[in-house]
């Protein structure tokens, strides 16, 4: 059975991509594959402190209740997370170059962690969410399992983005008004 490492952005775009892998199993290359599953915590993209607690706290939380193996990579990273995009990006913000910068550096610890464990796949929860630019997380994976030697499977669930919300509601997990990052906050918009 494959080992997939699953990077999870946040708990409600966890729901139904757990549920729907739980249930169904996994697609992969077309087909639905039983897999044993580890949900991955690292987002230090994720600003304010306080903000990124209780998004950590809301994934401990689901994965508690549904007994989901997990781990935590606890990096709260303000300064270098800043720092990197406005070296990288400029005072102009482009979402693109900046959002290409945040993708790569949170799939990188995923799949580093990945080869040095032993799984087979890494995928990320980003493309449940239909206001991520998925050819853009798509191209950086690949890059990344190129380069670990670890299989990508890229999990477009934007079809259960809606449902995923409502459950969340449901469940009392902690709503995220916005993307992560203090770019994405001050701009009043998702991810520009
Ligand atoms: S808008 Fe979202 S994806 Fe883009 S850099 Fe900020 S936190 Fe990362």
């Amino acid at each position: 059975m494959n080992k997939v490492l699953m990077h999870v952005c946040c708990a409600p775009c966890f729901i139904t991509v757990y549920e729907d892998i739980n249930e169904n199993g996994m697609l992969i290359d077309g087909k639905r594959e039983k897999v044993e599953l580890t949900a991955y915590w690292y987002n230090p993209n994720i600003h304010p402190k306080v903000e990124y607690e209780k998004r950590k706290e809301s994934f401990i939380k689901y994965c508690q209740d549904n007994g989901i193996k997990n781990v935590i990579n606890d990096c709260y990273d303000l300064e270098g997370f800043t720092r990197d995009v406005v070296e990288q990006v400029g005072k102009d913000k482009k979402y693109n170059v900046r959002c290409k910068y945040c993708y790569y550096r949170r799939l990188e610890e995923t799949f580093r962690y990945a080869s040095e464990n032993g799984y087979d796949i890494v995928s990320t929860t980003l493309t449940r969410s239909p206001f991520q630019n998925h050819d853009l997380i798509n191209e950086v994976a690949q890059k990344l399992a190129e380069k670990y030697n670890v299989k990508y499977v890229y999990s477009d669930y934007r079809h259960t983005y809606y449902e995923g919300q409502k459950k969340a509601r449901e469940k009392g997990l902690y709503m995220q008004k916005y993307c992560g990052c203090v770019f994405s906050f001050d701009s009043g918009k998702w991810n520009y």
